[in-house]
């Protein structure tokens, strides 16, 4: 995965201003891998989300910024977590692709499955939906129980370790302790977004400043751009 050159920073973010933060997330994986194109919303979403950590390393480094309000007395906690510490061991052998539960098979969840059931009215419709779309296999006459909810929600969790990030969080104003998720496509984007915007700032004040077009600007170095800025006071 090469580094995200100034140009290519804007073009991507220009592209998936308007669009919904899944499709960022997608549209981010296939900037960086172009031979994967669309295919990137059909992987499973541990696989998804471990490219994702692996893109913000190489773009943004190793380190998330993150946030998170104390459920017990919400304080606000601001921390740090490496893409290392989200990152599940690989398992051994072949991903496990499907799992059975009560005579049902389902196939491992993916972007396009939670992009489907992203309009769901709640909670429960949403996860019955989600599996209906990866039930693959089993007898059609059966109902929806909670109990069959739950326990092949447990079961894609075990064989999909990454579709959810999880870090552990401890208060230090009440030292309550508890796991957020992490939701990791997000944090490509702000890193994305934030960085289009100083670097369109640099543009317009050194436009201003010498008249120079967003080319010339992009193609000065981060030094060179910064010590511009310096001297014109900006
Ligand atoms: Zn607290």
């Amino acid at each position: 995965m090469h580094a995200l050159s100034n140009s290519e920073t804007l073009t991507l973010w220009e592209r998936g201003e308007r669009c919904h933060p899944l499709d960022r997330a997608l549209l981010a994986l296939s900037f960086a891998d172009r031979s994967a194109g669309e295919s990137v919303a059909d992987w499973p979403l541990g696989q998804r989300n471990r490219a994702l950590l692996e893109l913000h390393a190489s773009w943004f480094g190793s380190q998330l910024e993150a946030w998170a309000a104390c459920p017990r007395c919400a304080e606000r906690l601001e921390f740090e977590v490496s893409v290392l510490d989200l990152m599940a061991p690989l398992p051994e052998g072949n991903q496990q692709t499907s799992v059975a539960v009560e005579e049902q098979i389902f196939r491992l969840p993916t972007s396009r499955d939670l992009a489907l059931v992203a309009k769901s009215s709640g909670e429960q419709e949403a996860a019955i939906r989600l599996l209906e779309l990866c039930r693959i296999g089993g007898v059609d006459s059966f109902g929806w129980t909670d109990e069959i909810i739950e326990k092949a929600g447990e079961s894609l969790a075990t064989a999909d370790p990454m579709a959810e990030t999880r870090v552990a969080l401890a208060c230090p104003a009440c030292e309550h302790e508890w796991s957020d998720s992490l939701d990791v496509a997000s944090f490509i984007w702000a890193q994305l977004e934030a960085r289009a915007r100083r670097l369109l700032w640099e543009v317009h004040s050194l436009a201003s400043a010498y008249g120079w077009t967003e080319s010339d600007t992009l193609a000065l170095s981060a030094a060179r751009r910064a010590l511009y800025l310096e001297m014109v006071g900006a």
